[in-house]
């Protein structure tokens, strides 16, 4: 069976701690979309691990983990990725590259770092990863595709072409040095010797995979929010953040997704820019910011502080249905039991008016959160094995938002780790 696993929210929602749970029972687990960008923080008995690349389910060794044809591959990253959790003890992990994975190039870093620079505060607050060029690029038919490393006459002649247009915008726009197709095919070259024994055809491997029965993790990054047309756009990442893109950035036909699971978080938190209708500020932010995840709430990829807000029943419950969401999995629930009470953005006030949908971008920046104050719990809840020994306002929390969004809550996250975890 395929399931998916992937973010109802603006990403760093758990997906990683709850793919790690699950690829306990899985066979294969594949990254989709999006890049080395965004990050998933895994603890489990080998230690703390920071993801960017690698599929959450690198830590068994009884997993393939794939890198799907939809993910922005950035080949010395995961070459890096893959040392760094040898190095820990971790066994070396199966790993499978599909073909017709596209290579993130030198170029797309430097381009990404230098429109930053040029738009000043106008920018998106990219992690200058280079998976916006890197995708510009993938649709604009420029873009390389792992195959195309072991065809060396062909990648020296479509390197010099690129480099042509490159060079242009290095020159005239950016005023910054220019590319030498040269030292850019040697680079290419020795990319290819980090991976080509784990270079296949993924789609092939993935059908067989289904036919025989096994037990296929698609693992998305980032959320619903953060997806290109459903999402908060331009505020938004590359590639699509939605199950449905699984079947595309995997090769898997459609209709073999049969679970959605949708990781929601018990509160908010964003990274970029962008309208975040239930954040809160200063002191009040800094509590749960401090308290929140595993240790804070901060970049796994950039370390950077996390942007907090209350649960957003209006972004969740879109967030929730645009994945088409079989199952919630509500996360870090555990970090809310500091507070007496527990606001909740039930609603958004658009020029007077109040709504539960969620608007557009142009709309949803005039959008002023109505909110509804619940008991807190005031305990511990992490230890606890089974629903009925959380608190019963802990109960009323996790009931009174699956009835606001409107989809099962079947998992509940309760701490960083693997078995932190309540199922209903
Ligand atoms: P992802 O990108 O969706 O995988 O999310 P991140 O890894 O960026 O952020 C999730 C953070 O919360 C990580 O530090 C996890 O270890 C941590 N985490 C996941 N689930 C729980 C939970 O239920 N409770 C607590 N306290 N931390 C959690």
């Amino acid at each position: 069976m395929v399931k998916a696993v992937v973010g109802a929210n603006w990403g760093d929602e758990g997906k990683g701690k709850i793919t790690d749970m699950l690829s306990k029972e899985a066979d294969i687990i594949v990254r989709f979309q999006g890049g080395a960008n965004a990050g998933h923080t895994i603890v489990n008995n080998y230690g703390k691990f920071a993801l960017h690349t690698l599929p959450s389910g690198v830590f068994y060794d009884h997993t393939t983990s794939i890198i799907g044809n939809g993910v922005a591959l950035n080949i010395p990253v995961l070459f890096k990725e893959i040392q760094d959790i040898i190095e820990r003890g971790v066994p070396m992990p199966h790993i499978l590259i599909s073909d017709r994975a596209q290579i993130v190039m030198p170029y797309h870093i430097l381009f990404d770092q230098y429109e930053e620079e040029r738009l000043g505060g106008k920018s998106f607050g990219s992690t200058k990863s280079g998976i916006a060029p890197f995708y510009s690029d993938k649709y604009a038919k420029v873009g390389f595709q792992v195959s195309e490393l072991f065809d060396e006459k062909n990648l020296k002649e479509k390197l010099k072409q690129v480099c042509e247009i490159k060079n242009v915008l290095l020159e005239h726009l950016y005023h910054k040095p220019m590319l030498n197709s040269g030292d850019l095919f040697d680079e290419m070259i020795s990319y290819r010797s980090m991976i080509e024994p784990m270079v296949c055809d993924v789609s092939a491997y993935l059908w067989k995979a289904v036919k025989e029965g096994k037990e296929i993790l698609l693992e998305g990054q980032l959320g619903s929010l953060k997806d290109p047309d459903h999402g908060i756009y331009p505020m938004v990442t590359s590639s699509s953040t939605l199950a449905a893109y699984g079947a595309i950035g995997a090769g898997l036909p459609p209709y073999e997704i049969k679970k959605i699971i949708t990781v929601c978080k018990a509160y908010s938190s964003a990274v970029g820019a962008g309208a975040f209708v239930s954040e809160i500020f200063k002191d009040e932010a800094d509590e749960l910011r401090r308290r929140g995840g595993d240790g804070g709430e901060f970049g796994a990829t950039t370390g950077r502080p996390r942007r907090m807000g209350w649960f957003d029943v209006v972004a969740s419950k879109y967030g929730c249905r645009i994945q088409g969401t079989t199952d919630v999995a509500f996360t870090v629930l555990d970090v809310l039991g500091y507070l007496d009470e527990i606001p909740v953005c039930v609603g958004y006030e658009i020029d007077g008016q109040v709504t539960t949908d969620f608007p557009t971008t142009d709309r949803l920046k005039k959008a002023k959160p109505v909110l509804e104050v619940l008991p807190g719990w005031k305990t511990e809840i992490r230890g606890v094995k089974c629903y009925e020994e959380l608190p019963e306002n802990c109960r009323k929390y996790i009931e009174f938002v699956e009835d606001k969004i409107g989809f099962p809550i079947t998992m509940i996250s309760n701490g960083p780790g693997r078995d932190d975890i309540i199922y209903r």
